[in-house]
């Protein structure tokens, strides 16, 4: 019997969400943290929570709890990072200071990194003097470090000294001249860039600070991440992290990368910034936001009434798609569902109606209990009171009617007896003889024993029928005397749930305050 042993690198599915606490997390953060999440799951992995802060100056308050509370809103559950721990912190970057430094020496040794002393004065001549000589894009680079203040340049004791007496200085990175970088991304294929393009980076500050690059690539590789997903802004920041894993000797173990296409205006045109949702009419941020320092405020989904699930299941159609025809997934199927593969190159536009119809979805979907649950309290909020039993019956009939919660005030007239009287239907519907045909309904109403929406129904549709009144000129009528409105849920059912002796009390009071206020047509 011949056996065969085919060589199998097993590697756990590890994925990170890394945002840096520089503000709220836009929606498209959130997408991103979504898709690892949901990438993690599927293949029975680890989702990691990585606070990048090493930008101290450009730190926000309040945005790190902002992020976790977000994750938790959705039900994004952390496997491992900053507020839950795990085997591979600190999480947050700027616990790690001692870790970047070492590697920032290393990569020095090794002749792929070195010292710059330059100052702002003089990177400014320098690109002034490369744009003088009409270079498109000047930089520091290959051929540039040559002219510049550097460990290249500078005569060893010379470095030495300026280093002993604190100048302040950074680490950059060496990037070799003709060189072809390759990233083979999953949603992308192969992506080739040519090395003379890209600048030498600053990796490192003499404040002991790494920038984004190095620690980025230092922590996914120390947190073994096997899969770096994140927003196609960074594609063009990825052959550097090619050539930071290539120096630093873990070729063999680069995570695989997936860049995730642009969030669009719903026009198309350009990227959802922050400032467009408020704009536009819809949030751009998972929960409300108010910046500390200016005290702008922006509104959230979660303040705007959107249920999570509806929430998730727009994230999760902006750039992605099963690949059938269904629309509705719960975080569980989604998990199921999900790939990479099915995740597109092109940016996705963000569609106002459909993440309503989303929403609308979720709302018909839950029981009046909970309906009644999170109505109660906006009921209260407009000085209305009701009994539980009630607020859910109410619930039940507004319900296909609202998107959202407060949607459900369009029935206030179940809390409050109508005082006014929508005018296009008073103007179209109330003639001369309406109040004839209205006195007849209520001797109909009153008459009904057992007073249930199919009873009131038969009742009342028997007698337009044998007196040949028609429908569509004396329930109009009905309606308006009852709820002071045009339209609504069955009439007949809202009659019910009102009861015969509130029915017949609000026609008696609405015909008085009519005769009062209108003329007849
Ligand atoms: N800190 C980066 C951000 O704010 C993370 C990018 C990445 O995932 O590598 O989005």
């Amino acid at each position: 019997m011949l056996l065969y042993f085919y060589p199998m690198s097993f590697k756990k599915v590890r994925v990170r969400f890394a945002p840096s606490p520089t503000g709220p997390l836009h929606m498209g953060g959130v997408r991103t943290a979504l898709y690892n999440y949901l990438f993690a799951k599927k293949h029975g992995g680890d989702f990691i929570l990585r606070i990048e802060d090493t930008d101290q100056k450009r730190l926000v308050d309040g945005a790190e709890d902002y992020i976790i509370e977000s994750l938790a809103w959705c039900g994004i559950e952390i496997d491992e990072g900053v507020g839950k721990g795990g085997d591979h912190g600190p999480y947050r970057q700027s616990e790690r200071k001692e870790i970047y430094k070492e590697y920032a020496n290393q990569l020095i040794e090794s002749g792929n990194a070195y010292y710059a002393f330059d100052t702002s004065e003089e990177l400014e001549q320098m690109r002034n003097r490369l744009k003088a000589a009409k270079v498109a894009t000047p930089q520091y680079n290959g051929v540039t470090r040559e002219t510049m203040k550097n460990s290249l340049t500078l005569s060893d004791d010379e470095v030495k000294s300026r280093l002993a007496s604190g100048e302040p200085y950074t680490v950059r990175i060496k990037v070799p001249r003709k060189e072809e970088i390759r990233i083979k991304d999953i949603i992308r294929g192969w992506v080739v860039v040519h090395s003379s393009k890209i600048d030498d980076k600053i990796i490192f500050k003499s404040d002991g600070m790494p920038t984004y690059h190095m620690a980025n690539v230092i922590d996914d590789h120390l947190m073994k991440i096997s899969h770096v997903i994140r927003g196609e802004e960074w594609l063009p920041s990825t052959p550097v992290h090619v050539l930071l894993y290539k120096f630093l000797g873990w070729e063999d173990e680069m995570p695989e990368f997936a860049h995730l296409p642009l969030l669009l205006k719903p026009d198309g045109n350009g990227k959802l910034s922050k400032r467009d949702g408020d704009q536009l009419g819809f949030p751009v941020f998972p929960l409300a936001w108010t910046d500390p320092q200016s005290g702008e405020k922006y509104s959230g989904y979660r303040e705007n009434g959107y249920f999570p699930e509806a929430f998730l299941n727009i994230l999760a159609f902006l750039g992605w798609n099963p690949g059938t025809t269904s629309e509705f997934f719960s975080l569980e199927e989604l998990i199921n569902a999900f790939s990479l593969e099915r995740v597109g190159k092109s940016g996705s536009k963000f569609d106002l109606e459909k993440a309503h119809w989303y929403n609308q979805h979720y709302l018909r979907a839950k029981s009046n209990k909970e309906l009644a649950e999170l109505f109660i309290p906006i009921l209260n909020e407009n000085n209305y009171t009701a009994d539980v039993e009630y607020v859910e019956k109410v619930c039940g009939l507004m319900k296909e009617r609202a998107t959202f919660i407060p949607d459900m005030l369009e029935g206030k007239y179940f809390f409050e007896r109508p005082t006014e009287f929508d005018e296009t239907t008073m103007k179209k519907k109330w003639k001369e003889e309406s109040p004839s045909i209205i006195a007849d309904l209520r001797e109909v109403i009153e008459s009904i024993k057992d007073f249930t929406s199919d009873n009131i129904e038969r009742n009342i549709k028997d007698h337009l029928e044998k007196h040949k009144i028609s429908i569509g000129l004396a329930m109009p009528n009905l309606r308006l005397l009852t709820c002071g409105v045009g339209s609504g849920p069955s009439i007949f059912d809202v009659i019910a749930l009102l009861g015969k002796e509130e029915t017949l009390s609000r026609i008696d009071g609405s015909l008085e305050l009519i005769q009062k206020q209108q003329p007849v047509n």
